[in-house]
């Protein structure tokens, strides 16, 4: 028998996620409350025990895309503030008043159903996102449907170039604080909100009320590049371990459509994890994963639930860890580079981690 290991490990670190949550809400000022986005089971890090960390580091809002996370963080017990993000339709926005979580408005005939239902509404200005959201002069009219109600507490905006910090993100910004400024003195308790993680590090005039972070506070950086630059800590560690080693002859293959063939006597180990648990299967014969401190490829084809890797010389017996994002003796893969490789961001590599990884949590427990 193999030592005791799960099959598909992610091990997240409590303590880290506290850390970049203190990184992150250290610098604003007393008026600026910390938002924790932990849409999409926690960006793949499990919603509820994010939550609580954040919470313990001093976060006072949740933030979810949709009415399920909601509902789901509420029938844990969290009894904060939470926004929902996304678009609702009407059978949703009945759920989300009776959540109690604050909803997102941008059209007039969701206002007048909202305030038929009593929600608490943060109205949706596009400052140059193109996507959801209204012009100032609709935001304008809204805010004031809203506030007439007594249904109005948030204004937001969402920026599309935090990441580069390039004039758009100026021009973004200084839309957002006209905006702001006009209807704050019309509305003195308005929640003006428009940073995600990479504006909250970059720009302290983009904090406002509030900041919504998301990739930071999993320890991964914004911009794609090594999160030790901004003293972030990544959270997630990916794992499983060699179910198999065996010895490839040249000329022998391995796996689905021989793509792979060796053309030397190969070493190669098994490991039961495959693109249905979220190592994508563009990685075939590209990745990489750490055993026992030691790079090793990828090599044939990622199966949904086993791939295999080349073994250097006395290299990985049976049972050994196999990481494919963290540390391993002076090795480490970050989400980033594997991100890098498959010409995506971060936030897709971890959102990908498949429904039946196991989560673990390490660090020490929440005080909720
Ligand atoms: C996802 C999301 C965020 C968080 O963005 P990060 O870049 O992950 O920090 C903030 N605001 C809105 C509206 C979002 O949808």
């Amino acid at each position: 028998m193999l030592p005791g290991r799960e099959r598909a490990l992610a091990t997240v670190d409590l303590d880290a996620i506290r850390h970049n949550v203190n990184r992150l809400a250290a610098p604003l000022p007393a008026g600026c409350a910390y938002c924790a986005v932990v849409k999409a089971n926690g960006y793949g890090h499990g919603a509820a025990a994010v939550a609580k960390a954040a919470l313990d580091a001093g976060a006072r809002w949740l933030g979810v895309a949709t009415v399920r996370e909601a509902e789901e963080l509420r029938d844990l017990g969290f009894a904060q503030p939470m926004l929902i993000f996304g678009p609702l339709t009407g059978e949703e926005l009945r759920r989300a008043a009776k959540a109690g979580a604050d909803v997102v408005v941008w059209s007039r005939p969701f206002l007048t159903e909202a305030l038929r239902q009593g929600a608490r509404l943060h109205v949706k200005f596009d400052s140059g996102m193109g996507r959801l959201g209204v012009d100032e002069a609709t935001a304008e009219k809204l805010a004031a449907g809203a506030a007439g109600s007594g249904g109005l507490v948030g204004l937001m905006s969402h920026f599309a170039t935090a990441d580069q910090g390039d004039e758009f993100f100026a021009y973004q910004l200084s839309r957002f604080l006209a905006l702001a400024e006009k209807l704050k003195a019309r509305y003195p308790w308005l929640i003006a909100h428009t940073a995600n993680s990479a504006a909250t590090l970059r720009e302290p005039r983009a904090w406002h009320d509030l900041v919504r972070c998301g990739i930071a506070m999993y320890g991964l950086s914004p911009a794609n590049h090594d999160p030790d630059t901004d003293d972030l800590r990544p959270a997630l560690r990916l794992s499983s371990y060699l179910a198999g080693v065996r010895d490839v002859a040249p000329g022998g293959s391995v796996g689905y459509g021989r793509t792979f063939i060796a053309d030397c006597p190969t070493r190669v180990g098994i490991v039961p994890i495959g693109y249905a648990d979220g190592i994508a299967r563009a990685l075939s014969n590209r990745g990489e994963v750490l055993v026992s401190g030691r790079r090793c490829r990828i090599r044939g084809t990622i199966s949904m639930d086993q791939l295999t890797v080349e073994l250097p010389a006395g290299v990985g017996r049976p049972g050994d860890a196999v990481t494919f994002i963290g540390r391993s003796g002076k090795e480490r893969i970050l989400a980033e580079d594997v991100a890098r490789l498959l010409g995506t961001i971060n936030h897709e590599v971890v959102c990908d981690i498949g429904s039946r990884v196991v989560r673990a949590y390490i660090g020490s427990p929440s005080a909720t």
